[in-house]
């Protein structure tokens, strides 16, 4: 989950209670909207905004758990672990498949 301290922050359904590694995170204190799409955001923004929110996850401690956490849960917005929505769909999908790559 992001950690952003403000009331716009969107807690995933099936985040579970106990959750430590959520204390080192890197983007604890950030707004939320570096990790969240507002309504109706495209193209040059969004990827402005998703490659803001990959370079914060880049420097982060607890990357793989986020991101464990986030395909496990199936988190269907925001960037969790350093991965887009399209990420995880992608990823999703290629596991269903057994894509590689
Ligand atoms: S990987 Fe990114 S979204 Fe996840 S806790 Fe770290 S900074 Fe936050």
């Amino acid at each position: 989950m992001l950690l952003a301290e403000t009331s716009e922050i969107r807690a995933p359904a099936a985040a579970p209670h106990h959750e430590e590694w959520r204390e080192v995170a890197a983007c604890r204190g950030v707004a939320s909207s570096v990790f969240f799409s507002p309504d109706g955001e495209r193209g040059r923004a969004r990827a402005r905004r998703e490659a803001n929110a990959r370079q914060i996850c880049e420097d982060c401690p607890v990357v793989a758990q986020c991101r464990d956490h986030a395909l496990t849960a199936d988190e269907p917005y925001g960037i969790w672990g350093g991965m887009t929505e399209a990420d995880r769909r992608r990823h999703a999908r290629r596991t269903r498949t057994g894509e590689r790559r």
